[in-house]
């Protein structure tokens, strides 16, 4: 097939990116009195990532799993590139015009555009910030520069069934012939050169490892990149069972912002947490227990869980493309694939080590103004970690198939819009329950009853600074206002937050029962009501929320054992 304007990243690209990546500024360097405003500025917003070394524990690793693994941060650095590529076609001729830019405003805008992954910043509303840029395409480079949403929907929709699954697919770009006819174009066609090269580095580790399901997923992998079929390989990744747990390829679509159809490319270069992967067995064991205990109405509560959906505990050695842009991923749900999610289900893999750095460059600091001094000190990682594993076990327990007036049905369906928020609320609030029944059951330590309570107020604040237009804010706000209501949290004379320790195993008790009750009985109505009345920010809030200008936003990692590994 011939196409004009075909990229091809190069292998140069990538080796660009690997140099311009490691000299990076961590940090903000001292002003230069040449320096414009707008570079300062400029650093001022990129500070809003605090540099944090990420590093991950390898001492169980023998030497030929630790040159799989070097492989494979080889093979992501591909991801990056072609990731910039994805975001729009000039990316690749502006990163080499910044690299060349001595200046201090030079390195300051090199540095914003490796964070965003192109000239505009992600944290606002995507705003140019290199002089002569465009407006972000919201097509992206998946779709012909020229070519109009309108265009490309008469397209689809004048085309048969297959021609138009593979227009719609994730796998493929959109671009003229030489006629200026549409056509859709394989990835393994047009990533050909920088797929090949991923391939490869895919394959040096699979020859490197001794784990029979990471070879076999690696293998997979590598053939998909040139067939496009990625199905076999998403099915081995379901099956890893490995000290090393990549997740490598096209996954995501919100970089498509005219369709959300074009997968982007991006890498989690990741080993499992020995620890934490056995305290996430021992919960899922008291899962049926903590269920029977629910404190619902006992006909509401499920006598047999089904199986447990796989979560996977990783520290981060290396992320690339679109998983390394803009505010990092703390958790992520794969594959996207529907025949895979039917047949195999799907994976939560949590990044234990991305999520203890945002711990101590975000959460620690908001406590600080957040919290009364008496409070503070009983912020931990710990507790902050465990909540969460909690958290998305306690999506699988309580109501979810119910009947309404004899009509089976689902949560879901019944509460609609307003599902996600409280599916949310109940998820954190019954994770703080199950904490305390394991607690009292002496299956947790009695270290984290102190603990727990003031790490999640604390936590409550980093959500709702992201707003309550999103279900985890406004599911936060619930909480946060009916445990300010039963008096479990109390706002202090001079505008702190403190936990009531007399009150608080009362107030979430209550609002476990309240949020649950609601959901076996799919009612709408309690539903809107309580985010009508209790998901708002109030005054007392706001008012902390104000004093937070200056705490981080998020981190920007600097993979020290990815550099390690990779002298
Ligand atoms: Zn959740």
């Amino acid at each position: 097939m011939r196409v004009v304007a075909m990229a091809v990243t190069s292998a140069a690209l990538v080796a660009a990116l690997a140099a311009c990546r490691a000299p990076v500024p961590s940090g903000m360097p001292a002003a230069a009195e040449s320096d414009d405003a707008a570079a300062v500025e400029l650093r001022r917003q990129s500070a809003r990532f605090a540099a944090t070394e990420l590093s991950a524990d390898l001492t169980d690793l023998p030497p030929n799993e630790r040159e799989a693994l070097a492989h494979l941060v080889r093979a992501a650095q591909v991801m990056d590139a072609l990731f910039l590529e994805q975001v729009w076609s000039g990316n690749e001729t502006m990163l080499q015009a910044l690299a060349k830019d001595e200046s201090a405003a030079g390195k300051a805008r090199l540095h914003a555009f490796l964070l965003n992954k192109g000239p505009w910043s992600r944290l606002d509303h995507n705003e140019p910030f290199v002089d002569g840029a465009p407006p972000k395409p919201a097509s992206a480079n998946y779709y012909p520069a020229d070519a109009t949403k309108a265009e490309i929907e008469g397209w689809i929709g004048s085309l048969g069934t297959d021609e138009r699954s593979r227009a719609t697919g994730f796998f493929t770009t959109i671009r003229r012939g030489p006629t200026g006819r549409l056509t859709a174009v394989p990835y393994s066609l047009e990533y050909q050169g920088a797929l090949s090269l991923a391939a490869q580095h895919l394959r040096a580790a699979a020859a490197a490892t001794t784990q029979p399901t990471l070879k076999a997923f690696l293998e997979a992998r590598a053939a998909a990149f040139a067939s496009d079929d990625y199905y076999d390989s998403d099915v081995k990744w379901m099956e890893l069972n490995s000290s090393i747990e990549p997740t490598i390829g096209p996954y995501e679509v919100y970089e498509d912002e005219w369709f959300n159809y074009k997968a982007a490319f991006e890498a989690f270069i990741t080993v499992k947490d020995r620890d934490a992967s056995e305290r996430l067995q021992k919960f899922a064991g008291a899962l049926q227990e903590i269920e029977n205990h629910l404190p619902i109405d006992p006909a509401y509560r499920n006598p047999a869980l089904g199986s447990m959906a796989p979560i996977a505990v990783v520290n981060t050695v290396f992320s690339a493309g679109d998983a390394n842009r803009g505010v990092q991923t703390a958790a992520f749900n794969l594959p996207n694939d529907e025949r895979v999610i039917r047949e195999k289900g799907s994976k939560r893999v949590m990044l234990k080590n991305n999520q203890e750095a945002k711990f101590q460059k975000v959460l620690v600091p908001i406590a600080q103004v957040a919290l009364a001094p008496s409070d503070r000190g009983a912020v931990a990682f710990d507790a902050f970690f465990t909540h969460i594993l909690m958290h998305e076990l306690m999506h699988g327990l309580g109501p979810h198939d119910i009947r309404v007036d004899g009509r089976a049905t689902t949560v879901r369906q019944e509460l609609k819009d307003t599902y996600s928020a409280i599916e949310e609320a109940k998820a954190d609030i019954s994770g703080l329950f199950a904490l305390q029944y394991l607690i009292d059951q002496g299956q947790i330590d009695s270290s984290m009853q102190q603990s727990m309570y003031t790490t999640f107020l604390a936590s409550a604040f980093r959500s709702l600074r992201f707003g309550i237009g999103e279900a985890h804010g406004r599911g936060q706000a619930i909480q946060l206002n009916y445990l300010l209501d039963s008096g479990g949290f109390v706002v202090n004379a001079d505008g702190t937050f403190t936990v009531n320790n007399d009150k608080i195993r009362d107030g979430v008790t209550a609002l476990t029962r309240d949020i649950m009750t609601l959901q076996a009985e799919g009612s709408y109505a309690k539903a809107q009501q309580m985010i009508d009345t209790l998901g708002v920010l109030r005054p007392q809030t706001q008012a902390v929320l104000d004093k937070l200008s200056s705490v981080p936003v998020d981190i920007e990692p600097r993979f020290v054992t990815a550099i390690e590994l990779l002298k």
